[in-house]
């Protein structure tokens, strides 16, 4: 068995130095918040296998190629009929990227339960799902909650991110898919501004620390036992039966904030996989969000193992 099996859709991103209205280059990346997640664990130091499908076209070989070299085991298979998913990202402000996606009726849209089972044959420790594959079809959607029902069937840990898109979906869709997922999840990450799309609704108003702690609780008593909340420039928290933690960010230049949540969630993994307490799986979830938006790129600046303690050391005031 893999320590982590993730699955979803990659795709194709072309990404821009500046605002696309203006033309210019392009370079071509892999986008895809699982697979994120996939090479940030593995370059942590776990065994991981990737999921999904992708067209018969050079795009789908290049995310082959990418995930293969970075030691990714895969499961995938070549829909004949259907192209590989493409975006781009356009580098509006240093802060700003935003994603124009071509990616409806694509190959990756078309991951379904057999795949899922497929994938599931050789086992794994820690299954991680997220919001946007279960966006993208009717049948992706099953996929992932089945993946999630099966996983949690056989006793291994299911992970969700809830990674509301809302060029996918709206508010209302998204909750009502994400709650029959979240009755088999152990860990549930979300953004600050997320947690009301998986937590039973509180009377206090969403945003504010109380609320937090309101659906916290309340997804805690539905089964949860880690639910993590990630807030940006602000670090991250997360409450537990045993109480709640918080860690602030790690303070670097950010140059590129985009894959940030990817790169806290693979920390926060590995550092699970690694048998660490939930502060240990914060701190290293912070410090793996730093060097995702302190680098260019979705995952390309991720972290090795060793690596972990330039930022560590700079986080403590370091001059190395
Ligand atoms: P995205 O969807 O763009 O990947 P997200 O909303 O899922 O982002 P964030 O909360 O923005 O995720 O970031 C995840 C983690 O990365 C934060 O909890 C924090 O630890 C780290 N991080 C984010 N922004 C910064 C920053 N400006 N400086 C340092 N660390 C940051």
């Amino acid at each position: 068995a893999v320590d982590l099996l993730t699955l979803g859709e990659s795709m194709v991103s072309l990404r821009s130095g500046g605002p696309l209205s203006a033309g210019g280059s392009l370079s071509m990346h892999v986008a895809g918040a699982e697979s994120n997640v996939a090479v940030g664990v593995a370059r942590l130091g776990h065994t991981v296998r990737w999921a999904g499908v992708v067209g018969e076209d050079p795009h789908g070989q290049f995310i082959l190629r990418q995930l293969r070299s970075e030691g990714i085991a895969l499961h995938h298979r070549e829909d004949a009929e259907r192209s590989t998913g493409v975006m781009f990202l356009e580098h509006r402000t240093a802060d700003v990227s935003r994603a124009y996606y071509y990616r409806s009726g694509s190959a990756g849209s078309t991951l379904n339960i057999s795949d899922v089972d497929a994938a599931l044959r050789g086992g794994a420790r820690v299954v991680h799902l997220t919001g946007i594959t279960a966006a993208l079809s009717p049948e992706a959607r099953r996929a992932v909650e089945y993946a999630a029902e099966r996983a949690a069937g056989e006793g291994i840990l299911v992970s969700l991110d809830v990674n509301y898109r809302a060029k996918l979906w709206s508010r209302d869709e998204a909750r009502a898919a994400l709650a029959p997922i979240v009755r088999h999840a152990s860990i549930v990450v979300a953004s600050d501004d997320e947690l009301d799309l998986v937590a039973p609704g509180t009377d206090v108003a969403a945003g504010s620390a109380e609320a937090e702690v309101l659906m916290a609780k309340r997804l805690l008593e539905h089964g949860v036992r880690e639910v993590v909340v990630k807030r940006g420039a602000a670090g991250a928290g997360a409450h537990t039966a045993d109480g709640r933690w918080e860690v602030p960010a790690v303070p670097v230049t950010s140059i590129d904030t985009v894959g940030a949540g990817d790169a806290f969630t693979a920390g926060y993994l590995s550092a699970l996989l690694d048998g660490d307490d939930v502060a240990g799986r914060l701190r290293r979830g912070a410090l793996a969000g730093a060097f995702a938006v302190s680098t260019a790129g979705d995952w390309e600046g991720l972290p090795r193992t060793a690596e972990l303690a330039l930022l560590a050391n700079h986080a403590a005031g370091s001059t190395q």
